[in-house]
């Protein structure tokens, strides 16, 4: 298939290599130019330097910050679209602002589909990331070859907005799991519980996360915090995460602390750190280190 790509940054540089790896013909635009430049010497994929150059694709994937930036470009693109082009957008995004989105791209007859991703960009070089869909059930059938280039786990959650949601959902239950465990390390290893012992056993038992697993072991105790995801684009995810909770009415006192104690971390640590970092907040208030 011919396939456009928007937005090569940690996570669409490496989605992309992958979509040309398993055979399909893959433009791709970047804001900053010489990164698709670089991607189309290094990969054989060809790079465009105006964003009209994607409208012969028959499928266009975008990956960007935030909803707002996809709805920039869409814009901006939506006099080129040609019919029957599809949209699959791999941004984080908001529900609300996907289903704008798609109302929008119908009016050039393009279809739409948010198609967020999980597993790092460990996951997408390897091309083993979870991908999770809202939009149309015919629309996901269509853009299932090119999921299959991009992930393991591909789930159709649901119409345009649930793919969305259910990352926004994911992604507040890393932060909560990832500060509370900062929380619960600093205090054993006040109480002389060395922080590499405590994690053995806690990841033989119930109270295990990602955050204890991977992040940890990986990153905080050897003071690495290498930069994968920026901590302000979690802070963004936590917040997306609190408008679902309270669109659907639940109480989400758990959420809400969440929401404010990574908009304090990125305001105070800064939204380019490592999301990694944040437990850098309860070291400061904790008077210690985590290692
Ligand atoms: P990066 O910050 O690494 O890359 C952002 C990309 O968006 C770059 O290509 C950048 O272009 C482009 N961009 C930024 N602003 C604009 C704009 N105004 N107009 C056009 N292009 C723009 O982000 P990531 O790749 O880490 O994240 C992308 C999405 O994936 C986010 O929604 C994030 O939450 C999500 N995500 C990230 C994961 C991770 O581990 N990093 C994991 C799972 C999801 P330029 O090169 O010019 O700056």
């Amino acid at each position: 298939m011919k396939v456009g790509w928007i937005g090569l940054g940690a996570m669409g540089y490496p989605m992309a290599k992958n979509l040309k790896a398993a055979g399909h013909e893959v433009l791709v635009y970047n804001r900053t130019q010489a990164k698709a430049k670089a991607h189309a010497e290094a990969y054989g994929t060809r790079a465009v330097e105006r964003l009209e150059g994607l409208a012969e694709a028959e499928a266009i994937f975008s990956c960007l910050p935030t909803s707002n930036e996809v709805w920039e470009v869409a814009k901006a693109l939506l006099p080129h679209l040609r019919t029957g082009t599809l949209w699959i957008d791999c941004t984080s995004g908001e529900p609300e602002k996907s289903r704008e989105i798609a109302a929008l791209l119908a009016e050039a007859g393009v279809r739409f589909l948010d198609a967020p991703v999980s597993g790092g960009t460990a996951g997408a070089e390897a091309g083993t990331l979870a991908i999770m869909v809202g939009g149309d059930a015919a629309d996901f059938e269509r853009a299932k070859p090119l999921f299959a280039a991009l992930g393991k786990k591909i789930v159709h959650l649901g119409p345009v907005g649930a793919g969305h949601a259910t990352k926004a959902v994911n992604n507040t239950l890393l932060a909560a799991a990832l500060l509370a465990a900062a929380e619960g390390l600093l205090a054993l290893k006040k109480e002389g519980v060395a922080p590499e012992k405590a994690l053995e056993v806690i990841n033989q038992s119930s109270g295990r996360s990602f955050a204890t697993e991977v992040l940890f072991p990986e990153r905080v105790l050897d003071r690495s915090f290498p930069l994968t995801f920026k901590l302000g684009l979690l802070a963004k995810d936590v917040r997306i995460g609190n408008k679902v909770t309270e669109g659907a009415g639940v109480p989400s006192p758990l959420f809400h602390l969440t929401r404010e104690l990574f908009q304090a971390a990125a305001k105070t640590i800064g939204e380019d750190a490592d999301h990694t970092e944040a437990v850098k907040l309860v070291e400061a208030w904790g008077g210690d280190e985590i290692r």
